[in-house]
């Protein structure tokens, strides 16, 4: 729900509440850092990670004709499905219905659909959940290679399954044996933004006596490029990145660390090791590992005084909420499009209900027709028993004009319908021209803002948004609003 006070901030840098938190309870704010504290040049950074992965697919046996694969940043969006075993992608509304499918670059029929999904209704959990940036070239390789599969019959002998198995596979290779951080630690720029207001903020939060956390899935040689790009000498005083974090975990296995036991273990730099570590966390060292658990208990802080900012909505944020009662903050960097499309977009939106008015009006009428009809029959039967043949007459004559009226009223409504389909499709299309909103599915919640809604405290398109917020804010929710409370104005 919108909190107005902040009037005048375009919405698109507003910070969202889905649960009333006091940020000045909040004592310890910790960071993930891919695509939270570092925002990557998208297409660059997947575009790599797409061309590379494809070569280890060379490697292994695959046709050559694979090069030729075409990288399509824009195909997929977050929060999709993948059905790994049939080779499609998904996407879902909050009733687990799917509303649309692709096979490759083929969009499935209604009835497919239907007998594939929804007619007994699918489990998201037997699915792949796309909910890291990663994963868009990932799928979106996959969706190229099912595709290649169904124009080249028998060139690839493999499941769609083992394909996908295979994607996974030499994805991982291609972050572990360094092809790709090789590539972003010779040219960060060219993989990563540098957000100029990034340091402001959380210097802000230093400054109101908050302590800031670093805590990773990425290992140290690769945050150690990634931060020192981002943040190194962008605020006077805080010359190195390490001088923001009170604490710094690097390879934090997420979401392990929210539910396992993993020791923390010490990086040392020269000469380069881990060492095993026990006791309270050093400020300003940099451990690797670890476990939740064991944080709040070296560091003195738990559940609702910590609040943690990530971008992924299951190893970020669901887990953290489920096992901790840590607070969470996700960063959605797409509402840097959506809301600004959303705001252009609010005539198409009352043209919709408009439309939608229109047709409850126009059911309300045929309703009244079909009653004066039904009228009409029995008052006949009526005058049948009377032999009243005047009346008889006059009453099939009515009724005559209206069944005519209420065929012609039947057309409109299906004209109606379908202008409102075409009105709803080129909406959806202004957005993705393949998937729509990422938070809705026509005018419902899609699977994905569902999940922002439940687990989320608050959402804003990046982490420098908070620098329009006093870090003593009391964010408020309105979330408690049922379908049917009246709402002021309403
Ligand atoms: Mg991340």
């Amino acid at each position: 729900m919108r909190d107005e006070s902040k009037t005048g901030l375009p919405l698109f840098k507003r910070v969202f509440v889905n649960r009333s938190l006091n940020f000045a309870n909040t004592k310890l704010v910790g960071f993930d850092m891919d695509h939270t504290l570092a925002i990557y040049k998208r297409d660059a950074f997947e575009g790599l990670a797409f061309r590379e992965t494809i070569k280890k697919f060379i490697e292994a046996g695959y046709p050559e004709e694979l090069l030729e694969l075409e990288f399509k940043p824009n195909f997929l969006i977050r929060g999709l499905l993948v059905d790994k075993k049939n080779g499609n992608i998904l996407k879902v509304d909050t009733h687990k219905y799917v509303k649309n499918a692709y096979h490759g670059y083929r969009r499935l029929s209604k009835e497919e659909r239907y007998s594939l999904y929804n007619a007994q209704g699918i489990d998201p959990e037997n699915f792949l959940s796309i909910d890291m940036f990663f994963e868009l070239s990932e799928v979106q390789l996959y969706a190229e290679i099912v595709h290649f599969m169904n124009m080249h019959p028998g060139r690839v002998k493999k499941t769609f399954e083992e394909v996908h198995l295979d994607v996974r596979t030499f994805i991982d290779l291609c972050h572990k044996d360094g092809t790709i951080k090789n590539h972003v630690f010779k040219e960060p720029e060219k993989y990563i933004q540098r957000d100029k207001y990034l340091s402001t903020t959380l210097v802000r939060l230093i400054d109101a006596g908050k302590k800031l956390f670093l805590l990773t899935n990425s290992l140290y040689d690769y945050t150690k490029i990634i931060l020192g790009y981002v943040l190194d000498n962008s605020y006077e005083g805080f010359a190195n990145w390490k001088d923001y974090f009170e604490y710094m975990i690097v390879g934090a296995g997420k979401p392990g660390f929210f539910i396992g036991s993993q020791p923390f273990l010490e990086v040392v730099e020269e000469p380069n090791l881990l060492k095993l570590h026990s006791g309270p966390l050093h400020p300003k060292r940099v451990y690797y590992g670890g476990n939740a658990q064991l944080f709040e208990e070296v560091t003195g802080y738990s559940g609702d005084e910590i609040l943690y900012v990530g971008d992924h909505i299951y190893v970020d944020i669901i887990r953290t909420k489920d096992t901790l009662n840590w607070r969470t903050m996700l960063i959605i960097e797409e509402l840097e499009q959506e809301i600004p499309k959303l705001e252009e977009l609010t005539e198409d939106l009352e043209k919709i209900f408009e439309k939608l008015q229109e047709k409850e009006t126009l059911d309300e009428r045929l309703q009244k027709i079909r009653s004066m009809i039904a009228a009409n029959k029995r008052q006949v039967q009526k005058a049948e028993h009377r032999e009243d043949m005047k009346k008889i007459n006059h009453l099939l004559n009515e009724n005559e004009k209206l069944i005519k009226s209420l065929e012609e009223g039947k057309q409109s409504l299906k004209d109606l319908d379908k202008n409102i389909k075409t009105l709803m499709q080129n909406r959806e299309a202004k957005f993705h021209p393949v998937w729509g909103e990422l938070m809705k599915v026509g005018l419902e919640r899609s699977r994905f803002a569902n999940q922002v809604n439940a687990y989320a405290c608050l959402y804003t398109s990046r982490v420098s948004n908070l620098r329009y917020y006093s870090p003593f804010k009391k964010f408020i929710s309105f979330h408690e609003v049922l379908p049917h409370d009246v709402s002021p104005g309403a």
